[in-house]
């Protein structure tokens, strides 16, 4: 996995614990340890799936808000 946040490629953290996130994308909750440090969570699903249209919807769009984005594709 990538270390840094698909969404606004900044740092991931790794928590000790793990903690109820919801992904960025797909809005599904589930239990993880990684978050980026300005709070967005990407489920393993989303990762497998749209890592590269994600990237590709998160650079043509004008928006920093790539959920927007995604859910208008
Ligand atoms: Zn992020
Ligand atoms: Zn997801």
């Amino acid at each position: 996995m990538k270390n840094e946040c698909l969404i606004c490629m900044a740092p991931l953290v790794y928590l000790d614990t793990d903690e109820m996130m919801e992904c960025a994308i797909c809005h599904k909750k589930e239990n993880s340890k990684t978050r980026c440090v300005n709070g967005h969570y990407v489920c393993n699903a989303c990762h497998m799936a749209g890592l590269d249209a994600i990237i590709a919807l998160c650079l043509a769009s004008t928006s920093n808000d790539c959920k927007i984005a995604w859910e208008n594709r």
